[in-house]
């Protein structure tokens, strides 16, 4: 078996999803939309997946969720449907620099239809800025998008305190909580969240499956018209066994995270420990406030490019920036928010453990990564001659 080190770009599904949605494609095939006994058996087990989503940020009410097809899609319903929702209230909106490529698109997307938006820059470790952010907020400004830690850099955002300006200022508060589901618990009570973007995948279930929290009282424009289901919200038939797979996955998650946490952090401290022996090595994002299950590093005078590929050929699958834009040829925007030069940015590799990693997955990377390393060190025409020297006598 190939050690897998990308759990952020793909996770597979739980055996225990994948049970509880097989009779969903076969013998319980019903339409909730439907009035005879497999429509009921269908809303059924609708609302009860409702309930176990709900559960899951300990949301007051199912009343709170939205099912969408993933992430992506409660981005565009909270933040577009929500601009439109509150435009004759205001035209302002605020990101950060460094959200999902789907957020900052979205982003673009309102600026072409006429709305501002501000993109608060970060620190070195990817953290906002809670000062500027209030700064940034005028008597336009409806919506905060801010995600509650960063799938590439795990660094983790005081979500607390934006929930708490934003209330202040009586703007909405989004936040695609995707980076954090696996490993960081979520409680829309304590953190006062408006909307909230949920992932199926990120929690071991099926993809193309997600949710949208909404607080009480709050109510975005749909932008997928239709039939009507989801409160009008979001229509189309609703996916009943990716609906069924998601819900068991957070009853799951709910149940096991903070054991899961507490080993994925482990395995993380001892990855982040043994690659950052390697000389001319460091850590990417902040070195205490990150994910349980992030460690992004950076190597001098190397692409990750080839470092990935130089560790595929040793069995080793790992990442070197978010997979949604890894095919294009651009340096992370992240690292680059940070204040990385692009040549930094490049060097950047991206390990992500999840529910079935083990310790031995570890030990590999950290067995074979310093002479792939070396290797690509020695072949690099970025390398100094006096570097070059020292590490082509290490083979020696
Ligand atoms: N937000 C974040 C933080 C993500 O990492 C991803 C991709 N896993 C998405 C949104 C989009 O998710 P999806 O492709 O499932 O719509």
């Amino acid at each position: 078996m190939n050690a897998y080190l990308d759990y952020q770009a793909a996770k597979p599904v739980d055996p225990r999803v994948f049970d509880a949605m097989k009779p969903y494609f076969i013998e319980e095939f019903g339409n909730p939309s439907s009035l005879h006994l497999y429509g009921y058996n269908a809303t059924k087990k609708l609302e009860e997946s409702r309930q176990k989503i709900a559960e899951f940020i300990n949301a007051p009410s199912p009343d709170n969720i939205i099912f969408t097809a993933g992430a992506t899609e409660s981005n565009n319903l909270a933040i577009i449907g929500g601009a439109l929702r509150n435009k004759r209230k205001g035209n302002h909106i605020i990101i950060s620099e460094i959200e999902h490529i789907s957020i900052l698109n979205i982003g673009k997307y309102l600026e072409r239809q006429g709305f501002k938006v501000s993109r608060l820059s970060v620190d070195q470790y990817g953290r906002i800025n809670l000062n500027k952010l209030e700064r940034l907020i005028n008597d336009k400004t409806i919506l905060i998008s801010i995600s509650t830690a960063s799938n590439e850099i795990g660094t983790l955002q005081p979500i607390e305190e934006i929930a708490e300006i934003a209330q202040k200022h009586k703007v909405w508060f989004h936040s695609d909580a995707v980076a954090t589901q696996s490993s960081v618990p979520i409680d829309v009570q304590k953190v006062p969240f408006d909307l909230l973007t949920l992932s199926s995948n990120e929690i071991y279930g099926p993809r193309g499956i997600g949710a949208l929290y909404l607080k009480k009282g709050v109510r975005v424009n749909p932008i997928i018209i239709g039939g009507g289901q989801e409160k009008g919200m979001r229509s189309g038939s609703e996916n009943m066994p990716g609906i069924v797979g998601f819900a068991k996955a957070a009853e799951i998650m709910k149940a096991e995270i903070n054991t899961e946490a507490a080993r994925l952090k482990k395995l993380r401290d001892k990855l982040i420990e043994g690659i950052l022996k390697i000389p001319k090595s460091y850590l990417n994002g902040h070195p205490e406030e990150r994910t349980p299950h992030n460690a992004n590093f950076r190597f001098d005078y190397i692409e990750g490019e080839s470092l990935l590929l130089a560790l595929k050929d040793e069995n080793v699958e790992v990442a070197t920036g978010s997979a949604c834009s890894s095919k294009t040829l651009e340096p992370s925007h992240t690292l680059i928010s940070c204040g990385l030069l692009h040549e930094e940015a490049h060097g950047s590799l991206l390990l992500t453990l999840g529910r079935f990693s083990e310790e031995k997955d570890v030990d590999k990377i950290i067995e074979v990564l310093p002479e792939v390393v070396r290797k690509l060190r020695v072949l690099s025409p970025l390398t100094p001659p006096k570097f070059l020297e020292q590490i082509k006598k290490e083979v020696n």
